[in-house]
């Protein structure tokens, strides 16, 4: 399909963007180029790809035309011009933070951030970035915290594990009133068919595609969607000097594979993941229940206004606080125990003992992540089932909790 066709819908550029298998002798699937290294015709040729004055592959840390191929489509599905692809959301998220900063530079970041997006802020701490954390649903706090040294606000949204969201549009509208900041976004949460975050204003997207982009949980992979002029930036120093955290081919065409069932399987995760979180609602074992469908989520109104539907994933927590979480989360025979998300299986974990346990426990308390909280990726299995699996294990939980307030009432007798 010709890239520069406008108008198709969203599923159809999932499927199709910047391939035509009349350009690769019919192959409906677009071919792996395994190739590390690419064949110059001349010496000139090669002196110029290194200058930067021929566009040809070369390297596959740099370039090769599978990666080139799945960047084009984030790039579409995203509506940003240019999208660098890496070998883990780590590698993205690094790669964004080293290109982007230099020492004494100030990043603001939101209260709530994915485990390991948090160590690595203490990592480029100590080499001289200043990381603030700032409540950014507080856009009063925000505009006190920007200051001339800052470089970049960067934020998840729903946040990993705490599902609060921050409001794009209006961060990146204070961002932008001082010149030299770049308003970043962790979309592995939503993916590109829930939320577009350089629609909004964003300047730079980044995600986990270990998650629903490629959506089965075979393989581990980032990518970072920007202007031409952001991404060029990002590869040629976060990627080919700083990480050379590149992208396998081979997961490069399973990525594919899995962006173009991705409007499908979002729908799905979403209608399934409502059904649970109502259920959960009801249930009187539960203490709280976080899902940006239901009416008591605290910025429904915002949710609505900037996601097209309400994800896949739930935060809650059960009366009796995680012991109680912790026989819930043993007693689910279709659910699995693992981290990670947006898998066909749905799964349920622990933050505070597992992703999140690199904050220290005085920090969980600081940014909002209770230590009770359980949280849920709602897979693609029927709702009936999952519905059933959670009940059972909420009945355990129901009579857990119960019985401490009989054996009391026994002991006082
Ligand atoms: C998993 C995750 C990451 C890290 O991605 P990896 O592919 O595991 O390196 C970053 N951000 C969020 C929100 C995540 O859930």
């Amino acid at each position: 399909m010709n890239n520069k066709r406008p108008g198709f819908g969203f599923s159809t550029r999932a499927i199709h963007h910047g391939y035509d298998p009349k350009d690769h002798h019919g192959a409906l699937v677009p071919p792996i180029y395994l190739s590390a290294t690419f064949a110059f015709p001349t010496a000139e040729y090669g002196a110029a790809c290194f200058a930067g004055e021929a566009s040809g592959h070369f390297y596959t840390r740099i370039s090769n035309p599978t990666l080139a191929l799945l960047e084009s489509r984030m790039a579409a599905l995203e509506n940003g011009e240019a999208a660098v692809a890496f070998s883990s959301g780590m590698g993205a998220i690094a790669a964004t933070f080293w290109t982007l900063l230099r020492p004494d530079d100030e990043v603001i970041v939101s209260q709530t951030l994915y485990g390991c997006t948090f160590a690595l802020l203490h990592g480029i701490g100590e080499f001289g970035i200043k990381v603030r954390h700032v409540d950014l649903t507080d856009l009063a706090a925000l505009q006190t915290a920007l200051g001339p040294a800052t470089r970049m606000i960067y934020c998840e949204t729903p946040a990993n594990p705490t599902l609060r969201l921050v409001d794009i549009a209006a961060v990146a509208r204070l961002a932008h009133q001082q010149p030299n900041v770049t308003v970043v976004v962790d979309n592995t949460y939503c993916t590109p068919y829930l939320q577009r975050p350089l629609e909004l204003g964003a300047d730079v997207v980044v995600h986990s595609a270990t998650k629903y982009l490629s959506g089965h949980g075979d393989i581990t992979a980032g990518i970072a969607v920007s202007s031409h002029a952001i991404a060029q930036r990002i590869r040629l120093h976060g990627l080919k000097d700083l990480t050379g955290a590149v992208m396998s081919p081979q997961d490069a065409a399973l990525l594919m594979r899995g962006l173009k069932t991705l409007a499908l399987r979002m729908d799905r995760h979403c209608s399934n993941a409502q059904a649970v979180a109502e259920a959960l609602q009801a249930h009187s074992a539960v203490q709280w229940v976080t899902y940006p469908g239901l009416a008591s989520f605290p910025q429904y109104e915002l949710a609505a206004r900037q996601m097209k539907q309400s994800g896949g994933m739930i935060a809650f927590e059960l009366k009796g606080g995680i012991d109680t979480g912790r026989r819930f989360m043993n007693a689910l025979k279709l659910f699995t125990r693992a981290v990670s998300l947006g898998d066909a299986e749905s799964l349920a974990q622990h933050p505070a003992s597992m992703t999140h346990s690199t904050y220290t426990p005085e920090e969980r308390a600081q940014h909002g992540i209770s230590e009770g909280l359980v949280r849920l990726s709602v897979g693609l299995e029927d709702v009936a089932d999952l519905l059933a699996d959670v009940q059972q294990a909420l009945g355990k939980c129901a009579r857990a909790v119960a019985r401490p307030t009989l054996l009391a009432a026994h002991a006082g007798k």
